[in-house]
């Protein structure tokens, strides 16, 4: 079959006019204004509350926690990832991942390259031992919600535990022999801290 005249037309412009592709990884490439790339973790920034791990839609950030060592590990694997931003939207600091517009050359030999690590203190429950979330986590919420906080005793405890308000008071003791009304004070999740109140007040 004899080719078209368009095809054979295209074909003849196509060789005297410039390409569409860029020549990179040869040349720089200088991605548009608002390119997505690869989320940037800022740790100082990151409470290590596990919100963007949920709305990741590709399952790129999940999380472990060890109760025994009390450390959050949250992994971000950055092959899975699809640059929706939804971490970035939903990061409750505001500040903790977002999306750079100059990395996107994610392209490995050895998949295990595009994975990093984080790792936060956990705040575990003295009573059942669940996990409350992390410490980090507690005093970002204290400081946002500043006098308001003062409502939840766990954020009251947390509080007095890092500004050595209770010196002496054993904030942070074993629960043993069961729930006391002194337990009220201590870091307890809140299933065990309702067990308190419903008891003891
Ligand atoms: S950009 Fe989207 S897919 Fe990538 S890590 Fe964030 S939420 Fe997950
Ligand atoms: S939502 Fe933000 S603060 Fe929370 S774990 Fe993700 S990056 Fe960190």
């Amino acid at each position: 079959m004899k080719p078209k005249i368009r095809e054979l037309k295209e074909a003849a412009i196509s060789l005297f006019t410039p390409a569409y592709t860029t020549k990179f990884p040869y040349v720089e490439h200088v991605p548009f204004e608002k390119f997505r790339g690869k989320p940037v973790v800022d740790d100082q920034n990151c409470v290590g509350c596990e919100t963007c791990a949920n709305v990741c839609p590709s399952h790129a950030i999940t999380f472990t926690d060890d109760r025994e060592k009390g450390i959050r590990t949250i992994r971000r694997d950055y092959s899975k990832c699809i640059f929706c931003g939804q971490c970035e939207e939903h990061c409750i600091t505001g500040k903790g991942v977002k999306l750079s517009d100059k990395i996107f050359d994610l392209s490995q030999f050895d998949r295990s390259k595009n994975v990093e690590y984080q790792e936060k203190e956990l705040l575990i429950c003295k009573n059942c031992g669940a996990v409350i979330t992390t410490r980090e986590h507690i005093r970002f919420l204290h400081k946002k919600l500043g006098p308001k906080a003062f409502a939840s005793v766990l954020n009251l405890n947390v509080l007095n535990e890092k500004l050595r308000l209770a010196e002496g008071q054993d904030l942070d003791v074993e629960v043993k022999d069961h729930l006391k009304r002194k337990d009220m004070f201590n870091i307890l999740c809140p299933n065990c801290l309702r067990l308190v109140l419903i008891k003891y007040l």
